[in-house]
């Protein structure tokens, strides 16, 4: 389900509503109406919970803003559920630019939560005492309303600064290590931190927190991905297109027909096609395409594709990894001096790292 809510852009970044964010209204609902909740204390727990996520937004746009001078762009903020999340474009290889865009999402929350501080009379209200003085404390008041985004958001500092990779704590750690340490290495030990991190997490979050066991698994695979990918990219450093692609395949004419394309499939191990007509890339032929119309009596040119990207023999494999990732139908053409050469794609180049990754050890 792709379901989203787009509540509009902030200096180019859109903030999006997962749908998902749906079940923690009605979970805050239905957790009132459970305690014998009335309209007013509903609303006023569905207000907090905006005014909670309203603070998350802008921890997120401390990293996405502070990304963004060191010319790093955000394509968008998600809000889900167990908190949000900034898609930058890439995080910054510089540890010292790495610490300071993590930094400013944390930083964010204390200055929110200093100015709390400084509206509310804490020192009274921390003298009073909370149990004797239940129900001053449960008032739907203004003043309580403050009060609990106060520790809620000296609460989001504490928990950002655990150092569970990719959580902000665990950037942080990367971060610092990597100013000493090979980058590589510094992501293993951090992303290890992280996995043991979010193993607590998920015993401490299926006894007392299900919110936790989500984050809990979020942290686990965030970790586990990040870290493979860091170690992806530094086994292509310094390497080119020419040197991982392939270069003995099969090309197709747009007259040809779908047989003869289907035959292929099945008589080889090629999936995707280059169809080339008087020496010009005219169109690709994606496997997923070539299955869904393989009982109709059509020709390569009724459905190959005819916008697509050509990379060059000489561009960089660390900017086609991140190309490749992002692309669900992740097959390229290659030329040299615009003249085709040879292709490449996702599978290909994973084997070609993990070639690099028998040579590295
Ligand atoms: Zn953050």
């Amino acid at each position: 389900m792709k379901a989203s809510l787009n509540l509009g852009s902030i200096s180019g970044i859109k903030i999006i509503v997962h749908w998902t964010f749906l079940f923690l209204i009605l979970w805050v609902v239905f957790d009132e109406l459970k305690r014998g909740g009335t309209v007013e204390s509903i609303l006023f727990n569905i207000a907090f919970v905006l005014a909670v996520f309203f603070c998350v937004v802008l921890h997120e746009l401390g990293h996405a803003l502070t990304a963004k001078r060191f010319g790093v762009n955000t394509e968008k903020i998600t809000l889900l559920p167990i908190g949000g999340m900034a898609s930058l474009d890439k995080i910054p290889e510089s540890p010292k630019q790495e610490l300071l865009v993590v930094i400013a999402g944390p930083l964010v929350n204390v200055v929110i939560a200093i100015l709390l501080y400084l509206i509310l009379p804490i020192q009274e209200l921390a003298n009073m005492n909370f149990a004797n003085n239940l129900e001053t404390f449960s008032n739907l008041s203004l003043q309580n309303f403050l009060l609990y985004l106060f520790i809620v958001n000296v609460g989001l500092v504490i928990f950002n600064i655990i150092p569970a990779f990719p959580m902000d704590g665990g950037r942080i750690l990367r971060a610092l290590l990597a100013m000493k340490i090979d980058r590589v290495k510094a992501t293993q030990i951090a992303a290890s931190i992280g996995q043991f991190m979010a193993i607590i997490f998920l015993l401490v979050g299926l006894l007392y927190n299900p919110f936790l066991v989500f984050i809990a698994l979020f942290i686990f695979l965030g970790a586990y991905g990040e870290n493979k990918m860091v170690l992806h990219l530094s086994l292509l450093k310094g390497h080119t297109v020419e040197d991982a692609m392939m270069t003995n395949i099969t090309i197709f004419k747009p007259e040809d027909s779908m047989d003869l394309v289907v035959d292929k499939i099945i008589s080889g191990t090629e999936n995707n096609f280059v169809i080339i007509k008087d020496s010009t890339i005219t169109g690709l032929l994606y496997h997923q395409d070539i299955i869904e119309n393989s009982n109709k009596n059509l020709l390569v040119k009724d459905i190959m594709e005819v916008n697509f990207k050509v990379l060059d023999v000489d561009e960089d494999l660390k900017e086609v990894y991140n190309l490749i990732q992002s692309k669900k139908k992740s097959f390229f053409p290659v030329v040299e001096n615009k003249k085709f050469v040879g292709a490449i794609d996702s599978i290909n180049l994973n084997e070609y790292i993990m070639l690099q990754s028998k040579l590295a050890y």
